[in-house]
């Protein structure tokens, strides 16, 4: 008996009683290995004792501030850290509690900036179909996850969607990356021009799609004309890498592998790697110093923005991320997955493609290899291959809708960077055991 509302009613989920490195365990005693980071959030796996040190010394200091009265070296110090790591033109920092918070402060920030430059007329946000960008009112709305969306259409804003970059499905044939880039960056500038080519406020899109899609980055070049289309009508250019940023596929930011630099970037997840709920957005000083000039002041806040204790966990967690080595073994046991994966399940009749970055990679299950046909959503496989891999005491993160909110089931991996080859081999080994124990 539970008075919980958990995520689904009815199964009864095991209880995590301790965490380890790669590992959590529950209260039978049974291990599981933490294949999916969570939601992408473990970054540097559980019980890391720098970071545990740092959160404690900043309880016995003061747990919170009010960020009206006060600011903290907790909050400087994170700030710091992440300009100094982050792409030239990313140089102030707004601390949230989480990924969605990050994405309605980004919106919230993006509208004002035109308000404060004399340009209050522009009001359409533009995003792309299945994307996720969070489960708040504004961020749902900018997401284009049909299922996720549906039930609460009617009080969502508004939101124009483009096609998302998905070249396994979408390429045409003949078609080079070059060409699909392409007409992907004319679809957003029509969409711009149909809606007022003075009205647009931002474009939104994930660097790597993580939840709806299943670990997909876009073609090379395809980001460069994004950034050309929003700068022809001054539109700005949000990357929401709450998902996919922070080390997750193998550089800190995930936009340093695009060679653009985005107006504002969000970031939560392996931010505070689940020591705590943090999340932040990242902002180029053209939109501080709109602020500044303007108005004083960013019209937002939340309670817990800035918290202390998430501010040094946060700071702990990015410092030892940035660590020589580390991104280096985030890419090395990347390719040790991707490969361990193709070799154990690229034969396999319903394993469709195997993609991804770093330690980001992604599953897509099918009917038929050759024709690419989905399963029938009725066969909700993603959810018995969740239960399954957590039979064989392996955490993944499957979902279903890939392809258009309804059909198609991928299975996502996000382990933490501190890895090893026994243990990417151990997720290969349990994946692959799943899968057949449902598809055979
Ligand atoms: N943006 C992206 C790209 C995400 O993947 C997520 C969560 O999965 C969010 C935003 C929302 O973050 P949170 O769940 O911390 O609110």
């Amino acid at each position: 008996m539970t008075h919980i509302l958990h995520r689904s009613i009815g199964p009864e989920l095991p209880r995590a009683v301790a965490g380890e490195g790669v590992w959590i365990t529950d209260a039978d005693g049974k291990r599981y290995i933490d294949g999916s980071g969570g939601a992408a959030v473990t970054s540097l796996g559980h019980g890391n004792a720098e970071v545990l040190d740092a959160m404690r010394a900043q309880m016995d200091a003061i747990a919170y501030a009010h960020t009206s009265f006060f600011t903290t070296d907790a909050a400087e110090s994170l700030a710091d850290r992440l300009v100094a790591l982050a792409p030239e033109g990313l140089d102030y920092v707004y601390l949230v509690s989480g990924g969605s918070e990050a994405v309605e402060a980004a919106l919230k920030m993006a509208r004002q900036y035109f308000v404060e430059i004399g340009q209050p007329q522009r009001r359409h946000i533009i995003a792309r179909r299945q994307s996720y960008h969070g489960n708040t009112i504004g961020a749902l709305a900018t997401g284009g996850n049909e299922w996720r969306r549906k039930q609460f259409q009617p009080i969502l804003p508004e939101t124009h969607h483009v096609s998302p970059c998905y070249a396994w499905r979408d390429m045409a044939e003949g078609e080079t990356p070059d060409d699909y880039a392409a007409r992907l960056a004319a679809e957003l500038e029509d969409k711009i021009i149909e809606l007022g080519a003075d009205q647009v406020i931002a474009f939104v899109a994930e660097p790597v799609v993580g939840a709806t899609l299943g670990a997909v980055p876009a073609v090379p070049g395809y980001f460069k004309r994004i950034r050309e289309v929003c700068d022809k009508y001054g539109v700005l250019f949000i990357m929401d890498e709450v998902m996919c940023g922070m080390g997750r596929t193998g550089t800190i930011f995930a936009h340093e592998q695009e060679g653009v630099v985005p107006d504002i970037v969000t970031i939560a997840k392996g931010l505070g790697g689940g020591y705590q709920p943090i999340g932040a957005v990242l902002l180029s000083a053209k939109i501080y110093d709109a602020f500044r000039d303007g108005s004083g002041l960013f019209q937002h806040g939340h309670t817990y923005i800035g918290h202390p204790i998430a501010a040094a966990a946060a700071d702990k967690v990015v410092e030892i991320m940035s660590r020589p080595g580390i991104m280096d073994n985030v890419n090395a046991m990347g390719q040790r997955l991707q490969q361990g994966l193709e070799a154990a399940l690229r034969q396999h009749p319903n394993v469709g493609d195997i993609r991804g970055r770093g330690l980001f990679r992604g599953v897509e299950l099918v009917a038929d290899r050759e024709t690419r046909e989905p399963l029938d959503p009725a066969l909700k496989t993603h959810a018995k291959i969740k239960k399954a891999a957590m039979a064989r005491g392996l955490m993944c993160y499957p979902m279903g809708g890939t392809i258009d909110g309804v059909r198609g089931d991928h299975v996502l991996l996000a382990p933490p960077y501190i890895i090893n080859a026994e243990e990417v081999d151990q997720i290969v080994e349990r994946l692959t055991g799943a899968i057949r124990d449902v598809l055979g």
